[in-house]
């Protein structure tokens, strides 16, 4: 009879066991089962031990109790995951069409999977009649213990785990866990003196070495093993056996970063920024858009906001894109919080991970900065989240289960009552759309610190070819260049590196050939000699005329960096060039590198792509080109607009942030773009309402939702076949939909990078309007999730849900 039954995720990445299981709880496990630990159990054919995750305590069981498995053992001593967290775990699962385990994975870190070494322990037996199977088991461990995995090996039926259960309810053995410290790895082992006694007093032989360390313990009290070992010149033998007569005692800390000096106080906020602070933390209101220009201080609003939270005792997150994660964020944080911050990225390493993980979850931090996966920090008393330039990409995750962060964070404010802080310049159209509604509150900062913004000039580049310049820089921008590297100042080009993804223009008129179904640019494909719509798969034949104003120089676009970088060099060969592109910045310490020389001043020409456009606060920056505007608008996405906007706000805010102006050179064949014209007068409001009257127009999101599913595998033929078979399957399962015109569904296509690691690719879009949601994504896990495709990967992409 078991008095407690708890409800379990498996640790198993299987299709077909994604769903909870109940297990009985022993009487000896009673008081140490909680929600979010983790416990073992045995599995199946019982010959698996597996890992699982308590979700839920119950007292009584519907299912009969002979049909119900035991746990073996609970592996935490505390809770790794909150019950909040849990029903974050539903939540996402749910949303993102993922299965339980994906979901657990986004919240526990890898490494804290640590060995657990499970020791069966013969107990006495009196008058306790045993099966045959039951001695034979038993008389391995009678006179020594055994680790499970030993004692697997000795018994080899493959009802191991039925024995054990028989054998622990007749109190026959015992199970202990050898080793029970949460994630081990991330603590360093310590020793000090159990009592500073004179060096005489103490009963050992007083070896040379011996009389060192205690010496050494004398005048540092808590000093590290290793740090010990190595300074003495010892081996840990010695150390240990000082432990072992009650010498010394040992203790597991936290590994520790260096202390950091704190440098209070900070600016003194302007007006603006103060009324942003304050109507953040007094509204009743949990999310909101910072939309503040470049330049405004928006960093500094997020600091006061944290340190608001942090004086009620709680930690907060701050979330930048990852590739501004760098020395300048960490640095600006550090000032102001000393080390009290702990930081997540994607280059740490499982063990780094983990001490991060650690601290936070010790309660040792006030802030976690990282990139989005940081967004799932362990935090208990949360104050708020902030995402700094909320528009960008790389806040959806790019694998699966692909979570939007942004409405991750407001799941969790809502759940944790806590704050939502949104910041950027160029809001993303979601997000404006949104606050439009009054589901986020709007705060704004209108001005720049400096109260200068840059000035802005669209030059165009078809003229520059009249002019008989064919190069990538205009005169204009070539003459702005040569006056900043005249008065010691930087400048910084721009290009866009997918300029590359072969979008067709004629270099005459600026006209792109574009999907008529779609309203995209079409890409052109080699194989074939055709042009293709990435979302509908209409293709054209390649032309050599321009259908607009009948030119002949119609070609692919393209354009890359190092182009670019030999062409500076030949133009301003005493000046020191630097390109900065995903080819150069092969690591972090790289980027780094390069964003230190060009802060110092040693560099005066950064030529770089998106990564350049991310936050970078340099005061010394008056020349700034935008080289192809026109690549970034001809992505052949339906939000190129978006982006374009995006980044060339966020580019030429770059400029002019100190005390000198900055000036903005935006290059494109297409003067006349509304887009580009938006940007360059800082009209953030004209283009957003004009963009969602054509999202409207062509059903894009934020008015209907794109479903993206994508099939994985090495092997072609399977990929291509099971894509093929499910879209059968879909149509069939959604033909109501169609017919009533609340559901588009496309054609199977392959990806625009067909074969990525040897893997194929193909692509299924849908639209589907908002209110057919809940029932499409149950038909989309009864047809992706199941067991049948078991061996492809399947990642499923839907754009942001309003919430
Ligand atoms: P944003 O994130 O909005 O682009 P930042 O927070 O990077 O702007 O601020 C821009 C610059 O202005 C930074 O160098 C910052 O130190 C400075 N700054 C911000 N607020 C103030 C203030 N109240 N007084 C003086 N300087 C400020
Ligand atoms: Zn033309
Ligand atoms: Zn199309």
């Amino acid at each position: 009879m078991y008095k407690k039954f708890v409800q379990l995720i498996l640790n198993n990445n299987s299709k077909s066991i994604d769903q909870l299981f109940t297990y009985g709880v022993p009487d000896a496990l009673a008081d140490a089962v909680e929600i979010g630990k983790r416990v073992k159990v045995n599995f199946g054919n019982n010959k698996h031990m597996i890992d699982a995750l308590i979700v839920s305590i119950d007292c009584s069981c519907q299912i009969p109790e002979h049909k119900i498995k035991t746990i073996i053992d609970v592996l935490d001593d505390v809770p790794v995951v909150s019950e909040e967290m849990i029903k974050l775990i539903f939540w996402i699962r749910e949303r993102y069409i993922c299965k339980y385990s994906d979901a657990i994975r986004l919240l526990i870190p890898a490494a804290i999977k640590y060995e657990h070494n499970i020791v069966v322990k013969a107990k006495e037996i009196n008058n306790i009649s045993l099966s045959d199977k039951e001695k034979e088991l038993y008389n391995f461990i009678k006179d020594n213990p055994l680790e499970l995995k030993n004692l697997k090996k000795h018994y080899t039926y493959n009802d191991i785990f039925t024995v054990i259960d028989n054998l622990k309810d007749k109190d026959a053995i015992e199970i202990i866990s050898k080793d029970k410290l949460k994630g081990k790895e991330a603590y360093e082992k310590y020793v000090s003196l159990i009592e500073d006694k004179n060096i005489n007093e103490y009963d050992i032989n007083k070896t040379k070495n011996q009389v060192n360390v205690i010496n050494y313990l004398k005048e540092n009290k808590l000093v590290n093993i290793k740090k010990l070992s190595e300074d003495l010149g010892i081996s840990p033998s010695v150390i240990n056996n000082l432990i072992k007569k009650d010498i010394l005692k040992e203790e597991y800390i936290l590994y520790q970063i260096e202390e950091k000096n704190v440098i209070k106080n900070e600016l003194k906020l302007n007006e603006e920024q103060k009324n942003a602070c304050e109507s953040i933390i007094s509204s009743d209101n949990k999310v909101f858009l910072l939309h503040g220009v470049t330049g405004s201080g928006k960093t500094e609003v997020y600091m006061n906001i944290i340190e608001h939270y942090i004086n009620e005792n709680k930690q907060s997150i701050m979330l930048v894109p990852e590739i501004s994660l760098t020395a300048q964020t960490i640095d600006r944080f550090e000032k102001r919080f000393g080390n009290k911050i702990a930081v997540f990225h994607s280059k740490l390493s499982k063990k780094e991970k983990l001490i991060q993980w650690t601290k936070v979850h010790n309660k040792e931090v006030d802030v976690v900065i990282g990139a989005r996966s940081a967004v799932f920090s362990p935090i208990k008393d949360l104050g708020a989240i902030i995402i700094d330039e909320e528009h960008e990409d790389s806040y959806i995750s790019s694998t699966s289960p692909k979570y939007n962060t942004i409405e991750v964070a407001i799941k969790m404010a809502h759940n944790l009552n806590s704050k939502v802080v949104l910041g950027s310049a160029t809001p993303s159209i979601n997000t404006y759309y949104m606050a439009q509604k009054g589901q986020i509150e709007i705060i704004e900062l209108k001005n720049r610190v400096n109260n200068q913004m840059p000035d802005m000039k669209i030059i165009d580049m078809s003229s520059e070819l009249d002019k008989g310049n064919n190069t990538l820089i205009s005169e204009e921008l070539y003459e702005s260049m040569k006056k900043t590297l005249f008065n010691k100042e930087q400048a910084i080009l721009f290009l866009n590196k997918r300029g590359y993804s072969g979008f067709v223009t004629c270099k005459k008129c600026g006209h792109v050939v574009k999907c008529d179904r779609c309203d995209v640019s079409m890409t052109y494909h080699i194989k074939g000699n055709m042009l293709k719509c990435h979302y509908c798969g209409r293709t054209k034949r390649m032309m050599y005329e321009c259908p607009k104003c009948g030119s002949k120089k119609i070609e692919q676009f393209s354009a890359g960096t190092q182009h670019v970088e030999r062409l500076v060099k030949q133009l301003f060969p005493n000046a020191v060039t630097e390109r900065m592109d995903v080819d150069s910045m092969t690591d972090r310490d790289c980027y780094e590198n390069i964003y230190r020389r060009f802060k110092n001043g040693s560099i005066d020409i950064l030529i770089g792509t998106q990564m350049l456009a991310k936050g970078f606060d340099f005061p010394n920056v008056t020349t700034v080109g935008v080289l192809v505007a026109d690549a970034i608008l001809n992505l052949p996405f339906y939000n190129a607009s978006e982006k374009t906007f995006q980044l060339i706000t966020q580019v030429s805010g770059r400029a002019g942030r100190g005390s000198k102006t900055g000036n903005v050179f935006i290059q494109t064949y297409e003067p006349n773009n509304f887009i580009i014209n938006a940007a360059k007068n800082n009209n953030y409001e004209l283009f957003i309402n004009e963009e969602l009257k054509l999202r409207k127009e062509f059903a894009f999101p934020p008015f209907i939702n794109i479903i993206n599913i994508c099939l994985i595998s090495k092997n072609e033929d399977l990929v291509i076949k099971t894509a093929n078979e499910k879209y059968e399957e879909i149509k069939e399962a959604v033909k109501d939909m169609v017919k009533e015109r609340s559901l588009l569904l496309y054609r199977p296509i392959p990806h625009s990078i067909y074969k990525i690691n040897d893997e194929y690719r193909i692509n299924l879009f849908i639209k589907a309007s908002r209110s057919k949601m809940a029932e499409l994504k149950k038909i989309l896990r009864s047809v992706y999730m199941d067991k049948d495709i078991e061996y492809i990967k399947v990642s499923i992409n839907i754009n942001t849900d309003t919430v």
